[in-house]
């Protein structure tokens, strides 16, 4: 039975990842400091025979004791919010975290698993992504503390691999939503689905015509596991290419909530990607994978949870 680290294991991603290996018959260790994950994402899992918690900020040596067969360095403060909340943090997970991970994975020969982002690719001018686009990023503007830790991250990654002869893998995660999102994570999917369900405005920001492409958790989580089965170790774009403007997902989110409340518009954050799509012919050639949930079931089940939550 392999055993698997998870680097915030108690995050969003990081704990549908240790559900969905467990439920494989992998051995699942968390390690998470809890500045943006919480318990509440895996107490559920308190108890299981085969998982582990470790609460640990892995920007410090991190040790584990016995055989570690991968790691998936998912810690990182994800959301806009956060890292301009967080970002000497943000930079530091990225860099450090990244490097310890690595150091870890050699150590134990185990297989690496990055969680990157589309954010590599900045305000792109290139559309829809491929992977072997550089990216369009500002590094010294306030969402550079995630792209340009992600960069690093990856720049590492290869290095490890290259230089050490770390097995790596690379997934680019594009804008994922689902149950276990924060309701005050500040992304564009939680914010608008709480407000909906509070009668409270949706806070548009720009125009609303900047657009995205979401992928439900489920989707996502079954690409990154398909990616870390495989033996590549370049980039892998994982993400739904079905892509929306802002201002659709808000008429979408009331339609489907019920909603009375109307939309306001705010002021566009600065360097707000215009556009974002994924190109996944990689994903489908490669790993024989696409999104299977559309965006209304998506959000449906999102809605369900959060108004478990917020009752
Ligand atoms: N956004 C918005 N209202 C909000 C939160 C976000 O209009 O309350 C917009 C944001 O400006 C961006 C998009 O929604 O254009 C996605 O934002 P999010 O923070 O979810 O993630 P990003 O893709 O920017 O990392």
């Amino acid at each position: 039975m392999p055993r698997t680290l998870i680097t915030g294991g108690a995050g969003f991603l990081g704990s549908h990842l240790a559900d969905a290996l467990l439920d494989r018959g992998h051995e699942v260790i968390c390690i998470d400091n809890l500045i943006t994950g919480s318990l509440s994402n895996i107490e559920h899992l308190f108890g299981h025979d085969r998982f582990h918690y470790i609460k640990h900020d892995v920007t410090n040596f991190t040790h584990v004791p016995g055989i570690v067969d991968n790691i998936l360095h998912f810690a990182s403060p994800a959301s806009p919010i956060d890292y301009l909340k967080l970002p000497i943090q943000t930079l530091k997970v990225g860099s450090l975290g990244t490097h310890k991970a690595l150091g870890l994975a050699k150590e134990k020969n185990a297989r690496f698993l990055l969680a990157s982002t589309s954010e590599v690719y900045g305000d792109p001018l290139v559309h829809p992504q491929k992977e072997d686009y550089w990216g369009n990023v500002n590094p010294i503007g306030p969402r550079g503390v995630y792209d340009e830790a992600k960069r690093f991250a990856e720049a590492m990654t290869m290095a490890y691999h290259r230089y050490h002869g770390v097995e790596t893998r690379i997934v680019r995660i594009f804008n994922t939503y689902g149950p276990r999102m924060r309701v005050k994570d500040g992304r564009v999917v939680s914010t608008f689905i709480a407000q909906a369900l509070k009668n409270e405005p949706l806070t548009v920001f720009g125009d609303g015509h900047q657009t995205r492409s979401f992928c439900f958790v489920s989707d996502e989580v079954e690409g990154i596991i398909r990616l870390l089965e495989s033996d590549i170790d370049a980039p892998v774009n994982i993400g739904n290419p079905s892509e929306r403007t802002v201002i659709e997902l808000a008429k979408l989110v009331l339609e489907l909530t019920n909603s009375k409340s109307e939309i306001e518009f705010k002021e566009l954050p600065i360097d707000d990607p215009k556009v974002r799509q994924p190109d996944i012919t990689q994903a489908r050639e490669k790993l024989h994978w696409e999104p299977r949930v559309d965006i209304r079931e998506g959000l449906q089940k999102t809605i369900t949870y959060f108004q478990s939550i917020l009752s």
